[in-house]
Formats: C-alpha cells, structure tokens, sequence
C-alpha cells in the first residue's frame, strides 16, 4: 500500500498506521509502558525499499525518526512524539544454510521466532532469553545469554549486516556490511548499540549445531544471600565455559534467591559441577535435568512472562566477586525495597576460557570482554503513583554499588547515567564517533544517547 504525502516527495510504502487508525495505539506501545509517546507515523516495512522509503520521506520532511523491532528498549528509545518510527517487525524471514552453518536472519524476528527457525535445523545461535526481545537491538548491543561462555555474544556471530543508511542531503540506500566492504560498520554493529548509524534490515550469522542440552535451578532462602552469592560469584566465571549460569536474588519480601543455568553436556556431569552451590546454605528446590535445547529455551523464557508492565532498570559489569560490603549493599537494598518485583539478576559471561573474553576489547565495539559478571538492578511497578519511588531507588541502589563495579551494558541503558559513552563504550567511543561521521554526517539516527558527529560525549 502506498501513501502521499505531497505530490513530489518520496512516498511511504509498507503498512502505514497513522493516528486515528484503529490499530495505532497498539501499534505506538513500547514493551515497557512507562512510555507513552504519541508518533506522526508508523511504518511497518515489508521489504528494504520500504525502510528506504520512510528515511527519504522523512529527511524531506525534517521528520524525526526512530527505528524499531522488538520494542524491548528500557529507556524507550525506539519511540517518538511527533516523528515517524520505521518498524521492521514485519521483515521476519529466516534461512539456514546448514552447509555453511551460517542462517540468514531479518531483522524483524523476535527471539523465540530465531531459536525455533535454527532448531529446526539442529542449529543455534547465542542469544538472550526473552522471547519477544528482537533479534535487531540484541544483535547491536552484543546479545548476552545461556549460549555466551561457550559461543559468545551474539554480536561475535554475526558476520554480515545489510543496513539502510542516510546518503546525500535527503536520501537513503542500502549497504551491505562484512569483513570486506564496510568493515567498520560491520565492527560498529557488534555492541555499539541500536539506532545510531542506519536501519538494519538482514543479518548474517554463524550458527552452531546443538541437540540436547542440560538445564538446573537451585533456589535458597533471602537469609542465605551472604553466603550464596559469593559462592556463586566465584563459582560461575571459573567453571567450564561450557556451562552459563544466572543468580537472581528478589525483594526480601518475596525472601528467595534463585540460581540457574544450562551446560552443553550431560545431567550426571551438571550435577557434579553445581556441588559447590548444593553445599551452600541451605538450598530448598533442586533440578537438573537434560532437555532439547529448544525447551531449555522455553525454560529460561519463563522468567520473563508475567511481569509488571513498567520499569527502571540498570545494569554494570563485575570484574571480581563483590566485597562484604558490595553484598551487604544488595542485601540492604533488598531490604528496603519499594515493592516485591525489585531484584538483582546476574549472569556470568567470562572467566576461565570463555569465548566473551578471549576477544580484545576493540576487535568489536562492546568493550566489556574482560567483565566475570553483569548485572541487572531492577524496579517493576503498574501504578503511575508508584514510578518516582522506584526509579529513585534503582538511582541510589546504582550508586551505592558503584564502588564495587563498572560501565553499564548499552542493551540496559540508563538516562541517568551521566557519562553514558564511557560507561557502554569505553576505549571504543572515539572509533564508534568515527564510523557516525563516515555512514551518518548530518545525524539522522539520533536520540538522547545516540553515538554523536561532533565532539562532544554527551547530549
Ligand atoms: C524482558 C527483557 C529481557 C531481556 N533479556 C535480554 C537477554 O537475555 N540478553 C540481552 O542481551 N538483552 C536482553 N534484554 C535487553 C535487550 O537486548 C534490549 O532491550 C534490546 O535493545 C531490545 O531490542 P529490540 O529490538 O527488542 O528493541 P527496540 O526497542 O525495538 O530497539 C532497541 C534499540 O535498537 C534500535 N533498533 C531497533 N531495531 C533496529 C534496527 N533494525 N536497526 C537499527 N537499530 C534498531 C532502536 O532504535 C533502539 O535504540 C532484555 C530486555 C527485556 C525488556
């Protein structure tokens, strides 16, 4: 369907929803509903020349843009009052070429989408749990899951990017970006982070063959977080890098911490590698248990079904296990925190012969290779009343645990990170303003911590 706009500029092609179309409210909404913004225009592109298209018009127009897949950024960055959002969810084709072991994937597949297409084929990529979490923003941001110790981020698999980007005064083409042609793009698109160069369209991935893997939970009582969480945080980064594990430590007032994780082997051999955890405090729930890999996705999925609509969340990066102090911290904040779905999640990503850290810190631009851990601090609520108290105590928790650890994940970005380019980016924020002034000079993907053309670090 085609629709003008004026009679001699570009016309938007795809599903066009505009305001008052039955569908737009659905179609406006970010995952995390403490947005709520109100956009001239949305777009779902069908085919690259659609996204072609909707960059034109609105560079002739002086529209603001956003691009969007999954609608999973916390800070709502793929939303916009008054622009146009150009959404690729519509372009969700996969191929495997098993041969090659690569699998072509468009942008617009929601994560349970890619691992069921690959498993089929017998094949995965490494990726995040949440179902509906898209493959695009992960993929930028680097992509961190139960698959990362052994296979790394998702960003180290992928090995092409086609990418439509701004060209001229008012244009827009697609470029297609691997080791050899547009290499530094290519680099940019693996951790640098979503919708600051173009809008990706396909990507190119290597892919591993799987079959069945083996999955455990251990859960404790709140009370045994002084001794758990230490065990864990030495534990999980020097076990085989076969095996990827999370903790998650909730509100007191829910009082359970849970530990998880899968291993690319046997259940015998699982069993005896969480020793260390069972003889911990006093764990109270048990399993392990060898599954297909696909339901081991659908296992570590359910953590993040049902929960409440609107959240602040923050992350950083661990380099060693925390300090008495840093765990009286989390325990002190979970404590006092302003309602039961607060929690702390971790999960481990380095340590002894993980294939996260064996790649240097600028081969890629996500910087965090030699993090053991990263973390997420999270507040989830519903009611507008509840909001200031609970962003006002992710900020002070953030704080207080600064001492004991770094930067911050661009996938669990945070406004309220003063010094944003250092904490996602590190040693790769110049290079990441280069490749901006080369595929973006006149900044047409841009939003509050977008890579920026001048010199300056912040906005
Ligand atoms: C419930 C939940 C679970 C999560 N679990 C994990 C996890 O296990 N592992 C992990 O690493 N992360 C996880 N994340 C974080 C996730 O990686 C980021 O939120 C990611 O940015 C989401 O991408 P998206 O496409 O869904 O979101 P969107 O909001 O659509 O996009 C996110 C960013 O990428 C940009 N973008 C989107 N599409 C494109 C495109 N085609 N081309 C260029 N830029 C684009 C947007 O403009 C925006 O800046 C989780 C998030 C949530 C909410």
């Amino acid at each position: 369907m085609a629709h003008n706009r004026r009679k001699t500029g570009t016309r938007l092609t795809g599903r066009i929803v505009f305001p008052g179309n039955p569908t737009y409210n659905a179609a406006r909404m970010e995952y995390n509903r403490r947005f709520s913004k109100f956009p001239k225009v949305i777009v779902f592109c069908q085919r690259t020349q659609d996204v072609i298209n909707a960059v034109k018009w609105a560079r002739e127009r002086g529209v603001r843009m956003r691009v969007r897949s999954g609608r999973h950024s916390y800070e709502g960055f793929s939303a916009v009052n008054g622009g146009i959002i150009i959404d690729v969810s519509e372009m969700n084709k996969v191929k495997v070429d098993r041969k090659r072991m690569v699998a072509l994937v468009q942008t617009g597949n929601p994560l349970a989408r890619v691992y069921k297409k690959l498993w089929d084929k017998r094949v995965a990529l490494p990726a995040g749990t949440a179902p509906d979490v898209g493959v695009a923003g992960l993929t930028l941001g680097g992509g961190i899951g139960l698959l990362s110790r052994k296979y790394g981020l998702t960003c180290d698999n992928l090995k092409q990017v086609k990418m439509v980007v701004a060209s001229g005064r008012y244009g827009a083409k697609a470029i297609v970006a691997n080791r050899r042609k547009h290499a530094d793009l290519l680099w940019a698109s693996r951790g640098g982070g979503g919708g600051s160069f173009g809008v990706a369209t396909a990507y190119t991935f290597r892919v591993r063959p799987i079959s069945k893997v083996s999955i455990y939970s251990v859960s404790w009582k709140f009370d045994d977080l002084a001794k758990v969480l230490p065990v864990w945080q030495r534990w999980a980064p020097s076990v085989t890098n076969r095996l990827t594990s999370t903790i998650e430590v909730a509100a007191k007032q829910v009082g359970a911490i849970l530990s998880t994780g899968q291993l690319l082997g046997g259940a015998r051999e699982l069993r005896r590698l969480i020793q260390p955890l069972l003889r911990t405090g006093t764990p109270m729930k048990v399993m392990v248990k060898t599954v297909p890999f696909i339901e081991a996705t659908r296992f570590f999925a359910e953590s993040d079904l049902n929960l409440e609509p609107k959240f602040k969340i923050t992350g950083a990066y661990g380099f060693q296990p925390l300090p008495r102090r840093g765990v009286r911290v989390i325990r002190d904040f979970l404590s006092k925190a302003p309602n039961k779905h607060a929690s702390v999640w971790s999960q481990s990503l380095g340590g002894a012969g993980s294939a996260v850290s064996r790649v240097s810190p600028t081969a890629t631009a996500y910087p965090h290779r030699k993090a053991e851990t990263v973390y997420e601090l999270s507040a989830r609520w519903r009611n507008n009343g509840e909001q200031q108290r609970n962003i006002r105590w992710v900020s002070r928790f953030r704080q207080a645990l600064r001492p004991f650890v770094h930067g911050d994940y661009v996938n669990f970005p945070d406004l309220q990170i003063k010094n944003w380019p250092k904490a996602y980016y590190s040693v790769n924020f110049g290079r990441l303003k280069q490749v901006k002034r080369k595929y973006d000079p006149h900044n047409v993907f841009r939003f509050a911590q977008s890579i920026p053309v001048g010199k300056q670090a912040r906005k």
